[in-house]
């Protein structure tokens, strides 16, 4: 298979100056696109400046003959995300990829987790998607191209302890990407989760040891092919943690129907209504229309 490459294309690729952002920004800048580090440095809290790592990262690909510019606006505000975006098109005239990826993190339990430190974290990683999709997207629609990543998290799947505000923002992906893969169906615009693991500064402070090696090496080349033309998925979601790449998916049960229920129907046939042999799945067979299609699931027995 020859080199999917990315001459021509320009990436804006947030939380770039670090970790898994970095990795995908060297990966595209060596296979040709031209990237924009978006990155406001500072602490895993997400407050203060520092230019050093998007100029770092900037420094790497130049020094490998590659193309970047570094931005430090940040994600968490509209005016933030609409400069990122607008740094791609003053440096290069356009933006065919865009990955967000920029992560804070502030951890409280339910009981005790402050607003502020609520508020911080949906305003990067959630808030954050909107800020810079919202004005991605209609540039990329009149293109009639365009591959937007978004970045989920095991906790945003499944849920985590004492980080209530990044699960919220990491679930909450879903539903952007859903409504971004079914409006840029029809527009060449496609978009996907990436749930990635990797050991970096968010690991601080867990034990990685009984885990295989998770370099973040492992994951660029799924980000990559989800951002390459050639990726033939919308609306999806790729795991890949520790060189293990998987679709995750939402599915439901078969399901039980009736004409009509009782409380105490619910509860005499919970098992059955839970079973999830069969389960139907949507997604890659296009976005059918749910209700008729899982009824008549339902009534076949299938
Ligand atoms: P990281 O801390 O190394 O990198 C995140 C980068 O985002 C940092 O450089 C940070 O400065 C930047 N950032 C923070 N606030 C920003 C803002 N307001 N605007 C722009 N950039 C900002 O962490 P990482 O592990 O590389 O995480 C990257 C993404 O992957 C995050 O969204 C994270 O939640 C997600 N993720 C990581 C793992 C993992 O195992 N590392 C697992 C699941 C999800």
């Amino acid at each position: 298979m020859s080199e999917l490459r990315f001459d021509d294309r320009v990436a804006v690729i947030t939380g770039a100056g670090r970790g898994l952002g970095r990795e995908y920004a060297l990966l595209l800048a060596a296979r040709g696109a031209r990237i924009v580090v978006n990155d406001p440095g500072g602490p895993m809290r997400g407050d203060g400046i520092d230019v050093g790592p998007a100029e770092e990262v900037v420094r790497e690909i130049r020094a490998a003959g590659g193309t970047a510019v570094a931005c430090t606006e940040s994600v968490a505000t509209p005016e933030g995300g609409q400069a990122i975006i607008q740094a791609a098109l003053d440096h290069f005239g356009r933006i065919d990829i865009l990955i967000h990826n920029a992560g804070n993190v502030r951890y409280g339990s339910m009981k005790d987790l402050s607003q502020e430190d609520f508020d911080a974290v949906i305003d990067v990683h959630l808030r954050g998607a909107f800020h810079v999709v919202r004005p991605a997207f209609p540039i990329m629609c009149k293109a009639g191209y365009g591959r937007i990543i978004l970045t989920s998290s095991i906790g945003g799947l499944y849920g985590n302890a004492n980080v209530v505000n990044y699960g919220m923002s990491k679930a909450g992906m879903i539903g952007l990407n859903n409504v971004v893969a079914i409006e840029g169906a029809a527009e060449g615009v496609k978009c996907n989760i990436i749930v990635p693991g990797a050991v970096t500064r968010m690991a601080d402070g867990i034990d990685v040891s009984a885990y295989p090696p998770m370099g973040a090496d492992l994951v660029s080349p799924v980000v990559g092919w989800l951002a390459h033309e050639s990726c033939s998925l919308t609306g999806e979601m790729l795991v890949s943690i520790a060189g293990r790449v998987a679709r995750a998916f939402i599915g439901e049960s078969r399901g039980v129907y009736q004409k009509d229920w009782t409380i105490e129907q619910v509860g005499e046939r919970i098992d059955a209504i839970c079973d999830p042999a069969d389960p139907l799945i949507f997604g890659l067979d296009g976005h059918v229309d749910h209700i008729r299609y899982s009824f008549e699931r339902a009534l076949s027995g299938r």
